[in-house]
């Protein structure tokens, strides 16, 4: 027999950095308000717990990687995984949000019922299930499977007599102590991976078959630093983050706009750091254009000084097989390796993997549209969090946690039981969810819900923009519907005819 399932107003599903931020802002607007936090590993963190390879670091600044409303107060701004780890406790530990989080609970299925207003959520505990109702589902369970990363078809794997890794899932007493370590893969956990072993390694090979683009930053921000001193912590971690989102914003425009001049910048910086006569246009010269993928920032450019110092080098090529001592390339040469680490990526999953449905229908998600980025077409009283691209994650998940504590408010203030984002304009036409050209996005994005082709459903990756309709913009859009149960509970009311009436109060 199943027990009794517990009510909670809020659920949120997730204890990483989105969910404790969630819990944090919903505590704050609504300290009499109940909520939990299933989370389905043992840990708090998600990202900054389960990855521990090497080097593992922000590769956003984390003044805009930081909460909204906790200053990020360490001096280096790109930060190593375990401090962003002890961040994201210390946030959760000091307002008692850890005491809300149940751990090992994995959400497999989400249940709205029209009649009640309330959602019936089913985790599994210890191979048991354990049931949840609640009247608001705030999912922050990330964007990609935690128990398997991206494995492409690598030929003859199997021959190889050394150790094969995958970042992932990185064995605690592996010792790369004077290895031959090759690192397949050209991202983000690639270029850090590199330099961060090529100091033990006998040598770290990076290969890529086609490379990315690269560019360098100060880990330490000499201007907040500064700041820190003469306006005090708060002060200075608000002034920089609207710095870095401006300089942030301003790159990213420049490489849409004007892509010859932002490939110029990044190429002339990297020729800069590399050694003389260095063949840039084999190894740096990507075939996209700047920000059709995420770009990569290596703090204090160490990936370029490991190549400099001869202690790792970047072969641009294609694996032919594999042999016991390593790897054979397209082109004939050999590259004899002890360790093989691929870094080859995530698998992306949408909203945990959870199954939703309302009033016993599926919710197919590739057939639903994004309403702001955070709710789902025809999906009552739910939300989520996916960060922007092109910026840092938590700058949209802060005004995720805003919008939902304006949405709940609003519904107080008018009694409405259930709110939901109705896509009813033929003039709409869908768009993909993330507009990116990375093959881990290319490879998974039919699976996920769409954005849609004008406001409020276009994908928004502008935090000003955001900004302004998330934390200003009227709750009553129209787009968004409203609707209270009758009195007699017999059904609801007539959805609001809510353009021209009067926003939140
Ligand atoms: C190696 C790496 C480095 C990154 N660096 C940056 C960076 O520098 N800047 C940046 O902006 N972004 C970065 N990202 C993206 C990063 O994931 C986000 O910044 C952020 O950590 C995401 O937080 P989250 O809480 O939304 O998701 P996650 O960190 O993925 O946490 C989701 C949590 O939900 C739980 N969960 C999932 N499904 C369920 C379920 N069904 N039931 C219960 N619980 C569930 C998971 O166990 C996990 O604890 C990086 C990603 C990776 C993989």
């Amino acid at each position: 027999m199943t027990n009794p399932a517990e009510h909670v107003d809020v659920l949120i599903i997730g204890a990483g950095l989105s969910g404790i931020g969630a819990a944090h802002h919903i505590q704050d607007a609504f300290p009499d308000r109940t909520y939990a936090i299933l989370e389905a590993r043992d840990a708090i963190g998600g990202t900054w717990d389960l990855f521990r390879y090497p080097g593992v670091r922000s590769d956003s600044d984390m003044h805009t990687l930081g909460y909204r409303f906790r200053p990020w107060t360490q001096a280096k701004a790109i930060a190593d995984g375990p401090s962003i780890l002890e961040y994201i406790r210390a946030t959760a530990a000091e307002a008692g949000i850890d005491r809300h989080i149940r751990y090992g609970h994995r959400v497999v299925h989400a249940a709205w019922s029209s009649a009640d207003a309330v959602w019936t959520v089913e985790a599994e505990h210890d191979g048991r299930p354990v049931r949840f109702t609640t009247r608001f589902l705030y999912s922050c369970s990330g964007y990609y499977r935690y128990d398997a990363g991206h494995q492409p078809d690598l030929p003859g794997i199997e021959r190889f007599g050394g150790t094969v890794v995958h970042p992932q899932h990185w064995p605690e007493d592996l010792d790369h102590t004077g290895k031959k370590v090759v690192v397949i893969g050209s991202g983000a956990t690639a270029v850090t991976l590199v330099p961060a072993m090529a100091d033990r390694a006998a040598h770290v090979t990076m290969l890529q078959r086609s490379p990315t683009y690269i560019m360098a930053l100060p880990s330490v921000d000499a201007i907040a630093t500064r700041l820190r001193r003469l306006v005090g912590t708060d002060r200075a971690y608000a002034l920089v983050r609207w710095k870095n989102v401006l300089v942030m914003t301003l790159f990213y425009q420049l490489s849409r706009r004007r892509p010859r001049v932002a490939k110029t910048i990044i190429r002339k910086a990297a020729i800069r750091r590399l050694p003389a006569g260095y063949d840039v246009d084999t190894h740096f010269k990507p075939r996209y254009q700047p920000w059709d993928q995420r770009l990569c920032l290596v703090p204090d450019g160490d990936l370029f000084t490991a190549i400099r110092d001869g202690t790792a080098s970047v072969v641009t090529d294609r694996i032919a097989g594999f042999h016991a001592g390593g790897i054979r390339l397209e082109s004939g040469a050999d590259l004899d390796a002890d360790i093989v680490v691929t870094a080859t990526g995530l698998r992306l999953l949408p909203l945990g993997g959870i199954r939703l449905t309302v009033d016993g229908r599926d919710v197919v998600l590739p057939e639903t549209k994004a309403y702001k980025g955070m709710m789902l077409s025809g999906v009552p009283n739910f939300a989520f969090t996916i960060g922007y691209v092109n910026a840092s994650w938590t700058l949209k998940a802060d005004l995720v946690g805003e919008y939902v504590v304006r949405l709940l408010r609003h519904m107080d203030a008018y009694g409405y039981d259930r709110c939901e984002p109705v896509d009813d304009d033929p003039a709409v036409a869908r768009r993909p969810l993330l507009d990116f050209q990375a093959g881990y996005v290319l490879r998974s994005i039919g699976e996920f819900p769409h954005a849609g082709s004008r406001q409020p459903w276009r994908l928004g990756m502008s935090y000003a923009h955001d900004v302004v309709t998330l934390r200003h913009r009227r709750i009553d859009d129209g787009v968004l519907r409203f609707f209270r149960r009758t009195e007699d509970a017999a059904g609801y009311d007539a959805p609001r005819a809510a353009r021209g009436s009067s926003g939140s109060p």
